[in-house]
């Protein structure tokens, strides 16, 4: 598929995803979020799901979470627009709670498996334990696992690392180690991408900000 091909097609996912009503929680959320960036990209991240921000902007990672991932992603070489973020669930749970392995399965089934088809990316990064568990299987345990490759069931290379809300959530001698740990599972997944794609641009020259471009939407 050639790269407008695949805009096309992201497109149309999009579309089913903005009309899609096939399990409860979308009756919590204002609508569906899917993924932003490129369609060409080799590299994918892949988080649990949106959050408050993320529901009220429609775009991925674009909270207090989504700052400090384009932070950690700048200071390895990658910038938002040159590589595709989406999540598991593209339906913000209700008081953020954490989706359960059924709801991961159920949408991911829907719509992420949707997204990767289109992309076929060379690698892919799980943010966190509900996307690790979603490609990697529920024995898969992030403080243990991440940092590790494997093989998605899918056949794509997948690497874990920690969500950056998790990082939020640290303080002291663990959030540093932590921001090392995301440093290095994302070069690692940096270097095996540019190893698949050597010509493909990672970092755009000037950093994205993804609230320039998401418009705050209203209830649907
Ligand atoms: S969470 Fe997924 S399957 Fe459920 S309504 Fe939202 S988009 Fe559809």
């Amino acid at each position: 598929m050639s790269e407008e091909e695949k805009r096309t097609a992201l497109q149309k996912t999009e579309e089913e995803l903005r009309r899609c009503e096939a399990c409860p929680l979308r009756r919590d959320c204002l609508a569906p979020v899917g993924g932003f960036g490129a369609a060409d990209t080799p590299l994918v991240l892949v988080g649990e799901g949106p959050g408050g921000v993320e529901d009220d902007y429609g775009c991925p990672l674009i909270g207090p979470s989504g700052q400090l991932l384009d932070k950690a992603l700048w200071a390895v070489g990658i910038t938002r627009d040159r590589i595709y973020t989406t999540n598991v669930i593209k339906c913000r749970p209700l008081n953020n709670r954490t989706p359960d392995i059924a709801e991961a399965a159920f949408c991911g089934a829907r719509f992420l498996e949707k997204e990767l088809a289109v992309i076929r990316p060379k690698i892919i990064v799980a943010l966190g334990s509900v996307a690790l568990h979603y490609f990697g299987g529920s024995d898969l345990r992030i403080l243990r696992d991440r940092g590790q490759w494997f093989l998605t069931a899918g056949g794509y290379p997948c690497i874990a690392t920690y969500h950056p809300a998790y990082l939020l959530r640290l303080t002291g001698k663990e959030l540093v180690q932590a921001k090392w740990d995301v440093f290095h599972d994302l070069q690692a997944a940096l270097a095996k991408a540019k190893e698949a794609e050597p010509a493909y641009v990672f970092k755009s020259e000037a950093k994205i900000n993804l609230f320039d471009l998401c418009k705050k939407r209203e209830r649907t």
